[in-house]
């Protein structure tokens, strides 16, 4: 398999090729063509390391339209390092789409500047969860219009005791179409969210 089968928008295969990309890796191979035709509900079993940024942020960014100036797409992270490393990731996909504007927002950096640069539209935004439900109560940020909602390291997070926070902000995406959940374990607790909150999801393992 190659990246040309995917039939990705021009934009992103381009940049994919200028990157060097060459051979999808396991769990690209496996999510991609999913979340490309048929963006139902999945669970991906994936380590850090596998290509799963780029597993969920290629089908995302493809299904993005640049031309609406909202909130569309919602990444939920544990950390402050991984929402910045997925941010930049998803900037270099989306090098070509014209228009397109990830946010990155997560704690421990003055809340100001995010609520600022929420104010530029983005149609892509990257949180911490206890971040993003700051932002929420300061009406700082609308998921009125998310369709589609990424939970990466779903096991970290909830280690992290972001359980409620996680609950909350799914409960507050009244467009949310489709759910992609990624976590390198699989636990009870994990389960629990699909089951709260996805419905006749597929699993992939990388
Ligand atoms: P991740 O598991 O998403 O943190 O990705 C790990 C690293 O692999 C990142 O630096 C990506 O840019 C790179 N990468 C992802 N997919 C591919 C691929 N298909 N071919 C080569 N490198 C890749």
């Amino acid at each position: 398999t190659s990246f040309s089968s995917f039939s990705l928008r021009e934009e992103l295969t381009q940049a994919i090729s200028d990157l060097g990309f060459e051979t999808p890796t396991p769990i690209q191979q496996k999510v991609i063509p999913t979340l490309l035709t048929d963006p139902q509900d999945i669970i991906g079993l994936a380590q850090t390391g596998t290509g799963k940024t780029a597993a969920f942020g290629l089908p995302l960014l493809h299904h993005v339209d640049v031309s609406e100036r909202h909130v569309q797409c919602l990444v939920l992270s544990p950390t402050r390092e991984l929402c910045m490393q997925i941010q930049e990731e998803m900037g270099k996909y989306g090098a070509y789409m014209r228009g397109l504007r990830i946010t990155a927002v997560y704690g421990g950096m003055p809340i100001g500047g995010q609520i600022r640069e929420l104010k530029g539209h983005p149609q892509v935004v990257v949180a911490t969860p206890g971040r993003l439900i700051d932002l929420l109560e300061r009406k700082a940020i609308s998921l009125d219009d998310v369709k589609y909602v990424v939970l990466d390291e779903a096991d970290e997070m909830l280690n992290m005791g972001f359980r409620e926070d996680i609950d909350l902000i799914l409960k507050n995406t009244p467009s949310r179409e489709h759910t992609w959940l990624f976590s390198a374990t699989m636990s009870n607790e994990v389960r629990g969210i699909a089951k709260r909150f996805m419905k006749d999801w597929k699993e992939f393992a990388s």
